[in-house]
């Protein structure tokens, strides 16, 4: 049998150890947010492909970013399917911007 105080202490030995996992947990959370947001930085308008600057355009609501490295196009999600929608004359309206 343990006696009261032992019990008591090993209470608040544990209530002690849950405090401090718990500002450990937060702590992670935190750097992994940091993490996420550097990385976002780091990215943020580059080509996923080579690193370099994106270009971006505007044509019918279609935000359309190129490569000024490998030339590669990149879509955000949906436009792919707006792109789809276009007629044939302002699909090639749209890739003429990019024509030199
Ligand atoms: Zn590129």
């Amino acid at each position: 049998m343990k006696k009261p105080s032992e019990l008591e202490e090993e209470y608040f030995a544990r209530l002690e150890f849950e405090k401090r996992k718990k500002i450990e947990e937060e702590k992670q959370e935190k750097l992994a947010k940091e993490e996420k947001q550097r990385l976002k930085d780091l990215h943020y308008k580059k080509c996923p492909k080579c690193g370099m600057d994106l270009i971006e355009i505007d044509y019918k609501n279609i935000k359309v970013d190129k490569c000024s490295g490998c030339e590669g196009i990149w879509l955000d999600p949906g436009e792919l399917e707006a792109v789809s929608n276009l007629e044939k004359t302002g699909l090639e309206k749209l890739f003429s911007v990019f024509k030199k």
